[in-house]
C-alpha cells in the first residue's frame, strides 16, 4: 500500500513537472536587458513616469512625484493621498491609497473588510526601480488594466520613503552596475542614516513616520524594494522574507511554501522573467557551491525593516534587482513581481488574513499557556542552514566595463549575457535556525525612569501601561557583569554579558510600565527588550545612556527591565 501510494506520488509529480516544462516551452524567457516591446501599456503625457519620458534615462524628484500623483488623482475616484511625515529638509513623504470603493481612513479600511497591502520604494534612492514601478502599478489600479484587484484589496502605495535623499542628486558613477539613470539620490537621509538599519531603533523622523503609518493602517502585508550591485545570478528578480528566528513561524512559512512559488510561477508564465530568492553564490569561483543570504549581506537581524515587519505576525517582502542590467529593464522585474504578488494576494485575502489572524492568536495563547510557569522560550539569535539542494541559474562570468572615454559602466560583451547555466546540486543556505533563547516573561516591568524605552515601544505599535498602584511581581532579574561595544557589519553595537537571577520578588511604584506579553506584539517585545538579544534596543545602543547611568561597563549592575511571572501573593 505504502509503495503503491510511492508510485502513485511520482507520477503525479511526473505530470507536474512535465507540464512546467510544456509551460516554460510555451513562454519567451527574457534574460539580460531585454523586455517585451510596450509592456508599459500607453498612456497620456501627464502619467507618464519620468523615466518614460527620458528614455529610461532619469528618475523622478519628489517634486515630480507630487505632480504626478496630482495628475492620475483626477482621472479616478479610487485614489487617497496620506503624508507619512514631513522630513529633516521639510519635504512631504505622500502614501497613495487606492481602493474601490474608496477609503480615507484607517477605520473605514478596516471596516470594509479587505486587507491593506503596503508597497514601498526609495528607502535607498539609488535604487529608484522599485520606486519607478510602484508609479505603473498604481496606474494600472487607478486607471488601467489592473482594476480588478482592488476588488479585494486596500493597496498603499508609498513611491519614494527617503525623500531627502531621493532629492540630493548626485552623478552616478557605475559603482551599482548599470549605466541608467544617469544621475540617482543617495542611499542616506540627510542626517547621514541608511533608512534601511532603523527597523530596531527608531531614531529618524522618516522611520517614525513610517511606523506611525504602519500602525495607524495595520497591512497584511509590507513590501520594500530594493537593488543589489553587479550580480552573477541569472534571476530578474530576487526575494525573501524575515528571517528573525523570534518571528512567529506561521506567515514565514505560507510565503515560503505557497506564496513565493505560486508567485515565481505568475511572474515566469504571465511576464516571462525568472525569479528567485534573495541571496548570492558562493563561493566566487565556477560553479557555485551555496546559495547564500547571509552573502546578499541578509542577515536574521530586526534592523532591516522587512525583517522588523515580521515581528508583527505580518507578511514582508523585499525584492532586490540585479544591478547590471538597464533600468528598464530593472524597472520592468520590479513591476512585474508587484502586479503578480498583488494578483496572487487578491485572489487569496482571506487565506492570508486567516494566516495573520492564527498568529495573532497563537502568539497570545503561546504566552497565556506558558509564560507564567516559564516554560515559553524564544529565540535571541539564529544563523542559517541548509533548506535542501537546489537548480541554479548563473553566469560563470559577469565583467564591467567603461564605455571608452567615459565613466559610464556596462557589461563587457559575451558575459553574463543570454541564457544563464543551470547549476545543479546548489546548497540552499536561507532556512533560518533560532541558536540562543531566553524564556519568555508574562510582563516586563520598566522603572518610571524609563519613558523613553515605553515611547519607543509604543512607536513599535507595542501595547504599555503605566501602573497606577505599586505593584510586587515575581520574576527574572538579569545581571550584567559585562558592557562593551562590539562592531557588526559596520555598525557599533552594544553587548551584555551576564546571568537570569533564580525568581525573586521586585516592588513597582505607581508609575512603572508594564508590557503584558499576552499580545499579539509578544515577540517584537521580546526581542527589542532581552538583554542579550542579537540587535535588540541593547544592540543598537537604545539602553546605552540608562546602562551607563547604573555603572554598567564599570561594576556590575542591574538591567532595570524586569521579567515578571506573576503578581506576588
Ligand atoms: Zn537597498
Amino acid at each position: 500500500m505504502r509503495r503503491l501510494s510511492h508510485l502513485l506520488t511520482s507520477a503525479l509529480v511526473l505530470a507536474v513537472a512535465t507540464a512546467g516544462i510544456l509551460a516554460a516551452q510555451q513562454t519567451k524567457i527574457y534574460w539580460g536587458d531585454e523586455v517585451p516591446s510596450g509592456w508599459a501599456g500607453k498612456w497620456s503625457p501627464d502619467l507618464l513616469t519620468v523615466p518614460e519620458r527620458t528614455d529610461f534615462t532619469r528618475t523622478m524628484s519628489t517634486l515630480q512625484l507630487h505632480e504626478w500623483i496630482a495628475a492620475l488623482k483626477l482621472k479616478t475616484e479610487n485614489l487617497h493621498v496620506i503624508q507619512m511625515f514631513t522630513s529633516p529638509l521639510r519635504k512631504v513623504a505622500p502614501a497613495m491609497v487606492l481602493s474601490n470603493p474608496r477609503v480615507t481612513s484607517p477605520q473605514q479600511a478596516r471596516s470594509s473588510g479587505k486587507p491593506v497591502v503596503f508597497l514601498m520604494g526609495n528607502i535607498h534612492p539609488p535604487e529608484a526601480e522599485a520606486a519607478e514601478a510602484l508609479l505603473m502599478v498604481a496606474r494600472d489600479l487607478a486607471a488601467g488594466k489592473h482594476k480588478a484587484i482592488l476588488d479585494n484589496l486596500t493597496v498603499m502605495i508609498a513611491p519614494v520613503f527617503n525623500v531627502d535623499g531621493t532629492d540630493t542628486f548626485v552623478t552616478q558613477n557605475g559603482g551599482l552596475g548599470s549605466e541608467t539613470p544617469h544621475i540617482l539620490g543617495v542611499r542616506e537621509n540627510s542626517e547621514g542614516l541608511d533608512l534601511n538599519r532603523e527597523g530596531v531603533k527608531l531614531v529618524s523622523v522618516e522611520a517614525n513616520g513610517l511606523y506611525r503609518t504602519l500602525n495607524q493602517w495595520d497591512p497584511i502585508l509590507f513590501l520594500d524594494g530594493h537593488l543589489m550591485s553587479r550580480v552573477s545570478h541569472g534571476y530578474a528578480n530576487t526575494y525573501g522574507t524575515t528571517t528573525v528566528p523570534a518571528a512567529a513561524p506561521g506567515p514565514r512559512t505560507y510565503m515560503e511554501e505557497t506564496l513565493f512559488p505560486a508567485v515565481r510561477d505568475a511572474v515566469r508564465s504571465n511576464f516571462g522573467l525568472e525569479v528567485f530568492t534573495h541571496s548570492l553564490a558562493t563561493p566566487n569561483t565556477w560553479p557555485p557551491r551555496a546559495w547564500s543570504h547571509d552573502r546578499a549581506a541578509w542577515t536574521v537581524e530586526a534592523k532591516f525593516v522587512v525583517n522588523d515587519f515580521g515581528l508583527r505576525n505580518r507578511f514582508a517582502i523585499i525584492t532586490e534587482t540585479p544591478g547590471q542590467p538597464t533600468f528598464e529593464r530593472r524597472i520592468y522585474a520590479q513591476y512585474a513581481y508587484f502586479i503578480a504578488l498583488l494578483q496572487y494576494t487578491s485572489a487569496h485575502a482571506a487565506e492570508m488574513q486567516a494566516v495573520v489572524k492564527k498568529a495573532d492568536d497563537d502568539t497570545v495563547a503561546a504566552v497565556l499557556a506558558g509564560a507564567e510557569a516559564g516554560t515559553l522560550t524564544n529565540f535571541l539569535d539564529g544563523e542559517y542552514q541548509s533548506a535542501g539542494k537546489i537548480e541554479l541559474l548563473a553566469y560563470r562570468t559577469n565583467e564591467a566595463q567603461y564605455k571608452p572615454g567615459t565613466s559610464l559602466m556596462s557589461t563587457k560583451p559575451g558575459t553574463a549575457s543570454g541564457p544563464p547555466e543551470v547549476v545543479p546540486d546548489v546548497d540552499d543556505l536561507t532556512k533560518p535556525v533560532g541558536t540562543r533563547s531566553a524564556t519568555v516573561p508574562r510582563y516586563y516591568l520598566l522603572p518610571p525612569d524609563l519613558a523613553d524605552i515605553a515611547d519607543k515601544l509604543r512607536a513599535h505599535n507595542i501595547r504599555v501601561t503605566t501602573l497606577d498602584k505599586a505593584v510586587r511581581m515575581e520574576g527574572e532579574q538579569f545581571t550584567i557583569d559585562r558592557m562593551y561595544p562590539t562592531r557588526r557589519s559596520g555598525y557599533d553595537m552594544t553587548t551584555l554579558d551576564g546571568t537570569f537571577s533564580p525568581l525573586i520578588t521586585k516592588e513597582f511604584p505607581a508609575g512603572s510600565f508594564q508590557v503584558d506579553m499576552a499580545q499579539p506584539m509578544a515577540n517584537a517585545a521580546f526581542y527589542y527588550l532581552e538583554p542579550q538579544a542579537r540587535d535588540g534596543f541593547v544592540g543598537w545602543g537604545v539602553m546605552d545612556d540608562v546602562l551607563k547611568a547604573l555603572g554598567a561597563g564599570e561594576r556590575s549592575a542591574v538591567y532595570p527591565v524586569f521579567k515578571g511571572r506573576r503578581i506576588a501573593p
